[in-house]
């Protein structure tokens, strides 16, 4: 079946992104990718729109009561009480009429008529302040004092109070010409005329029924006066009982959206802060676990705070594993080889060289990478031998073709690198350099600032293992001051000792043998008692130096006695042995050797035997070494013996 596998990655492509999107809307919604200052806004803002909602509701809310409460203050209590005050005026206009029509004397029948038309004057001018709008006032009609006194606005502004001035004028102005017939017909008939009696109760009863009509018409607007009255301060109750319970839920939806958005700023803020003080209060009692990490859960100054803290404690649990993994470390070699791997690995760096300066400060060598090729190192071949030259070794300081080009002229310019060079300063002295390389024209140059940071915590790898290599360089010298012979720079007899196991458990399991040469100087004490001690160690070291360059680098030779040396020959052939031993011997003898008066030749005399070939004990094999150099001896001297079982007598020795 023939399956595809893009189908499978799209898919899980775009699962990726939708999770993308949604831990980005979350992320926006709870502003976690803000700045501390811009949620501290945003809460503002937050704060400012509530605030906002409740003082918009009241002021709309307050708006409404005011403009309902003018229209009851303003409109409907003074319309309602001219219609009152009409009211009453006719109810004393229907008494006036009773009182006229069943008077005995025409003087009251005049006089009253007079009240009545007053009274319609009156509610004539109530009504003309209803309609054009002003003060209204009501004076006692016995004492003319002012009983009250009102503003009215305008009824045109109110159509039902336009048509009730309207009706009721029209009703008034009746009204004073139906008094004026009532007067009229009642005066007749005071004076005596008949026929008026039969008009009488006509008159009487059409000035009632506009009377009655009037009443009705003032006690309807009354009524709906009162009405509206009534809808208008319900309608206020309404509104506040309304916006009160609207600030009450605002105010309990605002309060728990702050207060929830409060508790989560300070959570968000005093959380990491606080493993931060318990991380950093452990840190300075020495109980801090340093791999433990800070959640980071914001991508604010918080967030980024903890990250850096994360990763300071990062590498300050790296620093401080890297230097106990070196304290173990057996030798010096394995301390640089960790700390290129540190550098290389941990820090970023690629392209670098550890150089070790040696004992005598006079020559440096690359200690990492090991067993550099002189044409990979970019500095002039001159301070492998004289570390002087290096201006790092030299100054004890950082020198950088990036902050100074051409600062090291030991540098190649041809390389088309560029180099900082860390000096390690050990035991007081430039005890090696780091020199880290970028290429020229690459990306590092440009981002100098990366450079530095890398350097720069290259640096505090070099500082942590600087006091390990300089413990590790003391044993050194301790172990080899005594191993090694001081007058001649070659092992001693303890190396010997210490060493020969794992020199034999080597040549057999590879199955090679070891050959041994032991050598005398023929007739040394003649020099010391010719030319004294110091030249006698002259010779000596000059012998040693002899040995050294006849053998291989792997070989090695020992200061045996006196004037007396070993040689241990790692590998060899049957009859190598023998060949290198004449090599040395012919070499020896053909050297002309500096004493005060000129030269002087030295000859000396060689045993040779062989391990396991001539016997299966390695001391055994020395002794047999001793003793064809004992032969030689006995031979006359400049001479190389072979061992031959011959020569070994148990009686001799
Ligand atoms: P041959 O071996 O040929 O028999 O004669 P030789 O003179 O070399 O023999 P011998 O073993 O008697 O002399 C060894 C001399 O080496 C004795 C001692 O003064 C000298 N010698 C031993 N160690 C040192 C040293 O460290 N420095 C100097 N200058 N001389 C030393
Ligand atoms: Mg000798
Ligand atoms: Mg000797």
């Amino acid at each position: 079946m023939r399956t595809s596998k893009f189908p499978v990655a799209a898919h899980a492509m775009q699962a990726e992104g939708s999770k993308h999107v949604i831990s980005r809307i979350i992320d926006f919604i709870t502003f976690v990718g803000l700045p501390i200052r811009k949620k501290f806004l945003l809460f503002s803002i937050g704060v400012l729109f509530w605030f906002l909602v409740i003082f918009v509701m009241s002021v709309a809310t307050l708006y409404d009561i005011n403009r309902r409460s003018t229209n009851i203050v303003d409109s409907i209590i003074p319309h309602d009480r001219i219609a009152q005050k009409t009211t009453r005026k006719l109810q004393s206009l229907h008494v006036d009429a009773v009182e006229i029509t069943d008077a005995s004397n025409l003087e009251f029948v005049t006089q009253r008529t007079m009240v009545s038309k007053s009274r319609l004057k009156d509610i004539d001018t109530f009504l003309a302040a209803f309609a054009r709008g002003g003060r209204v006032h009501d004076y006692s009609r016995d004492t003319d004092e002012l009983i009250e006194s009102f503003e009215v606005v305008p009824v045109t502004e109110y159509a039902e109070g336009a048509k009730y001035v309207q009706e009721l004028s029209g009703l008034i102005e009746t009204l004073g010409l139906a008094f004026d017939e009532l007067a009229r017909v009642k005066g007749e008939l005071l004076q005596g005329r008949e026929p008026e009696a039969v008009a009488l109760p006509g008159v009487y009863q059409k000035l009632q029924k506009d009377l009655a009509a009037a009443r009705t018409l003032s006690n309807g607007f009354s009524a709906k006066s009162a009405y509206l009255y009534q809808v208008q301060s319900q309608k206020i109750k309404d509104a506040v009982h309304c916006t009160s319970s609207a600030v009450v839920v605002v105010l309990v939806i605002a309060t728990s959206l702050l207060a929830l958005f409060t508790i989560w700023i300070s959570r968000s803020l005093a959380n990491p802060i606080n493993s931060m003080i318990k991380q950093i209060h452990a840190l300075g009692e020495g109980t801090a676990d340093l791999s433990q990490k800070i959640t980071v859960s914001t991508k604010d100054e918080i967030g980024k705070l903890s990250s850096e803290f994360n990763g300071l404690m990062e590498s300050i649990h790296g620093m401080a594993t890297f230097k106990k993994v070196i304290e173990e470390d057996d030798t010096l070699d394995d301390v640089y080889h960790r700390l290129g791997r540190e550098f290389r690995n941990v820090v970023g760096l690629e392209e670098f060289i550890i150089f070790e300066v040696e004992k005598n400060a006079k020559k440096m060598k690359a200690a990492y990478p090991f067993l550099l090729p002189h044409e990979e190192i970019h500095c002039h071949e001159d301070i492998l031998v004289n570390s002087d030259l290096c201006r790092a070794r030299k100054t004890g300081h950082q020198v950088s073709s990036l902050s100074y080009p051409g600062m090291c002229r030991q540098f190649r310019a041809d390389t088309g690198k560029e180099h900082i060079c860390l000096p390690m300063i050990v035991g007081g002295s430039t005890g090696g350099v780091v020199q880290f390389l970028f290429d020229k024209n690459g990306r590092a140059t440009v981002h100098t600032d990366a450079i530095d940071r890398k350097v720069f915590a290259a640096a505090q790898y070099i500082q942590e293992s600087l006091s390990v290599i300089e413990a590790k360089k003391l044993m050194n010298t301790l172990r080899e001051s005594a191993i090694k012979d001081s007058l001649t720079g070659l092992y001693n007899r303890r190396f010997l000792q210490d060493y020969t196991e794992t020199l034999v458990a080597g040549a057999l399991r590879r199955g090679k043998a070891i050959g041994l040469i032991m050598c005398d100087l023929d007739y040394f004490k003649q020099v010391n008692d010719t030319y004294g001690h110091d030249v006698g160690d002259a010779i000596l070291r000059e012998t040693a130096a002899t040995l050294t360059e006849c053998v291989r680098k792997t070989d090695f030779v020992l200061r045996f006695g006196g004037e007396e040396f070993l040689v241990l020959l790692v590998d060899v052939e049957e009859g190598e042995a023998l060949t290198i031993a004449e090599k040395i011997r012919t070499t020896l003898a053909a050297k002309k050797l500096k004493v005060p008066d000129g030269t002087l030749t030295k000859t000396i005399s060689l045993g040779v035997s062989e391990f396991p070939t001539d016997t299966e004990g390695i001391w055994q094999a020395i002794k047999y070494a001793d003793v064809a150099l004992y032969e030689a001896k006995h031979r006359g001297r400049n001479l190389t013996v072979r061992f031959a079982s011959e020569m070994w007598t148990e009686a001799k020795f």
